[in-house]
């Protein structure tokens, strides 16, 4: 997968992409990422890229030429490419939105800053606007980075074992159930007997229990979207207000 990170601050990407699995799936040609100064795209000759917005208000606006500009370079050749705004208007960025993602070949990420970016080059260049929460940041350089991990961790080969992601939090809309690892007794608290048991049957169980358990006291807005089996109806859901 290709992706092109258009920012006017590219230097705070080199600890994300030089480093940990990120670092490795760059080594290894699994995603190339090309990021991109928007400044260089500036026609002004002291490199400008924001002006003052028409009808008042306060700050600076990001000006349409530097981005429309930055953006044409990235997309010559490939009139493909999936061209996504960060910004808080967007829509809220999922699990569900990472998959869909990790799906195109070649993701465009344009980092706003300031308030924002003139809204015709929204309307002529971008795709999709896409949010990370409901908050605002000063810039779109750490939305992009957490889009860019997630949906990287999605691509055949990033991630060791693909049971890895079967199983964690989101997938089939759950939350994922406890983790435990050695010692098998911690400060006196025990690791829980079924995971010790060898009973694959039984620990299966436990996790899809544990993990119902998990989304209800934490998250029971996400319960609404899960499918259920039989099996669920019948397990005991223990320990209302912890997990
Ligand atoms: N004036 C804008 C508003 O009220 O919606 C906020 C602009 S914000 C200070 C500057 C840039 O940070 C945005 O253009 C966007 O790229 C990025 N940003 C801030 N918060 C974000 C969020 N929650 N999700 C995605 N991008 C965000």
């Amino acid at each position: 997968m290709k992706i092109d990170i258009l920012t006017l601050f590219p230097e705070m990407f080199d600890a994300l992409l030089g480093s940990s699995i990120l670092g490795k799936a760059v080594e290894r040609g699994i995603i190339e990422v090309n990021v991109v100064n928007i400044r260089d795209f500036s026609r002004d000759k002291h490199r400008r890229v924001d002006d003052y917005p028409y009808g008042g208000g306060a700050g600076m606006v990001m000006m349409p030429q530097p981005i429309h500009e930055a953006i044409a370079s990235v997309k010559k050749g490939c009139p493909d490419a999936r061209v996504i705004l960060t910004s808080p208007r967007g829509k809220p960025f999922v699990q569900e939105k990472a998959v869909a993602l990790s799906r195109q070949s070649h993701l465009v990420i344009l980092c706003g800053h300031y308030e924002g970016v003139d809204q015709r080059v929204i309307d002529s260049m971008v795709d999709e606007e896409v949010s990370i929460g409901d908050y605002v940041l000063t810039g779109g350089e750490l939305p992009a980075m957490v889009i860019v991990d997630a949906v990287a961790r999605l691509l055949p080969g990033v991630i060791g074992s693909l049971k890895s992601l079967e199983e964690e939090s989101f997938t089939g809309g759950l939350l994922e159930y406890p983790q435990y690892t050695r010692p098998a007794e911690f400060m006196g608290m025990k690791v829980p007997e079924v995971l010790l048991s060898g009973n694959h049957k039984r620990i299966e169980e436990w996790k899809r229990e544990k993990a119902i358990e998990a989304t209800r006291v934490l998250r029971p807005d996400l319960l609404e979207g899960v499918q259920f089996t039989e099996c669920d109806g019948k397990r005991p859901l223990k320990g209302k207000n912890k997990l």
